[in-house]
């Protein structure tokens, strides 16, 4: 049972003799994204802190109240990050101050996270670049509305690497890093993608820093992706296990044990990465929730069908762990503006398998493949107002689960009775498989 009298003893005792119950920082480390830079302290203790901007020269200080540092701290970091000079510390009566020796007014934002394995408390200060000394990498690039269009836009893949600054992913043996790997096979494939005529792609993370789950779909949104693709290489507790594996999003369980696992690690991520408060800045909850809802079932099936073909093409140059399309709760793959499929490239706990993940060759071949997979997918069912829709006659589409003619009348801008006079069908009835010709608009 708790009794005030002790908790207001306990609270006396620690402000009487702070340095015996000190808060201990015992590591710093940096990471640079596109719009700030992020300061991690790795202490023993939540720490009470207190961050200031000083001027001629720029310098935020971070003031950790009770803390001392651990006799191995090193605050020379050998990385170099943009518009900073450097760190230094010194002690304070009252704790720990640290220094962040900048050429430009970064604006702090600073929180603190509680122990996650492997972390433990971290407190986390992200310097945001002033306006205009941000790196432009992730300037909104306008796309022509459909009405307006007179050469069809091309089909733009959103290719997110998994994890990525505080968050490694999985480790592998000779301290291979998930985010490392995934970085690479994300560039090449946004490499192969950009090769075939009619076809764009881009990187959701281009450096090794983290995003939010939430972001990563953000961004895929900003720039009119018509599909997000997130690739992974992820551990499983069996170091036996292999294999390739591409999932789309379930809300009703997973479809079997290593998914449903896969996904509880995955979903963990934007803890380990630090995403400080996270905030819904898109849409209203309620409303956003019920976008999900609505418009889940259609990008369900194109997700499923895209899966299928990259898993097809997939299995063409490594083993698959699965050969079906599987469905878990990932949290990344919630997004209701587009079709989204996760590719688990290999399991990187496996020996051999974290070799050939590691190797340019491999790398290659598995990019070439999930491109091969998008493309075929998309000549089959290209989006409207595209440069591969133009180029058709009409398009074929392939019926999915939950497709209605109704549906796929509203999404490709046709009438429903000009749908099925096309393809002389007498009522509403499809089935799940069936080729259909959507007439142009
Ligand atoms: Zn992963």
């Amino acid at each position: 049972m708790l009794r005030l009298g002790n908790i207001a003893g306990l609270c006396l005792l620690v402000m009487a003799a702070p340095m015996l119950h000190a808060n201990v920082i015992q590591g710093v480390r940096t990471h640079e994204a596109p719009d700030y830079i992020r300061v991690v302290l790795d202490t023993s203790k939540a720490s009470k802190y207190s961050i200031f901007e000083l001027q001629n020269p720029h310098r935020i200080v971070i003031d950790v109240k009770g803390a001392k540092p651990s006799s191995s701290l090193s605050l020379n970091s050998t990385k170099e990050l943009t518009h900073i000079k450097g760190l230094r510390g010194g002690r304070r009566e009252d704790g720990y101050r640290i220094v962040v020796d900048a050429e430009v007014g970064f604006k702090p934002k600073a929180f603190t996270l509680t122990p996650i394995a492997p972390y433990g408390h971290r407190l986390v200060t992200d310097l945001y670049f002033p306006k205009k000394t941000a790196k432009p990498r992730f300037e909104q690039r306008p796309r022509p509305a459909p009405t307006t269009v007179t050469k069809g836009r091309d089909v733009m893949i959103a290719v997110d690497a998994g994890h990525g600054g505080e968050d490694p992913g999985a480790l592998g043996p000779r301290k291979i890093q998930e985010k490392h790997v995934v970085l690479q096979i994300a560039q090449r494939t946004v490499n192969e993608i950009k090769k075939q005529k009619g076809f764009d792609a881009f990187l959701i993370r281009d450096g090794d820093y983290y995003l939010g789950h939430r972001k990563r779909t953000a961004l895929a949104r900003d720039k009119r992706a018509d599909l997000f693709v997130s690739i992974h290489a992820d551990a499983f507790k069996q170091a036996s296990v292999s294999g390739a594996s591409v999932y789309t999003l379930s809300d009703r369980g997973a479809t079997s044990e290593t998914a449903k696992w896969l996904a509880e690690r995955e979903n963990q991520s934007d803890m380990l990465g630090g995403v400080g408060n996270v905030s819904l800045d898109d849409k209203d909850p309620m409303l956003a929730q019920v976008l999900l809802d609505l418009s889940m079932n259609g990008n369900r099936s194109q997700s499923i069908q895209v899966g299928e073909a990259v898993l097809r093409n997939i299995g063409k140059v490594t083993k698959l762990h699965k050969k079906q399309v599987e469905q878990a709760a990932f949290l990344v793959l919630k997004s209701p503006d587009m079709p989204s499929i996760l590719v688990e490239t290999g399991f990187i706990s496996n020996p051999g398998e974290a070799k050939k993940l590691a190797q340019a060759s491999h790398q290659l071949k598995l990019s070439k493949a999930i491109t091969s997979g998008i493309t075929e997918f998309m000549r089959a069912n290209p989006p409207p107002a595209t440069w591969l829709a133009e180029r058709r006659e009409e398009i074929r589409y392939t019926i999915g689960r939950g497709d209605t003619i109704s549906e796929i009348a509203v999404r490709y801008g046709v009438s429903s009775s000009a749908l099925k006079k096309r393809n002389r069908l007498s009522s509403d009835r499809i089935r799940v498989g069936q080729t259909i010709y959507i007439p142009r608009g």
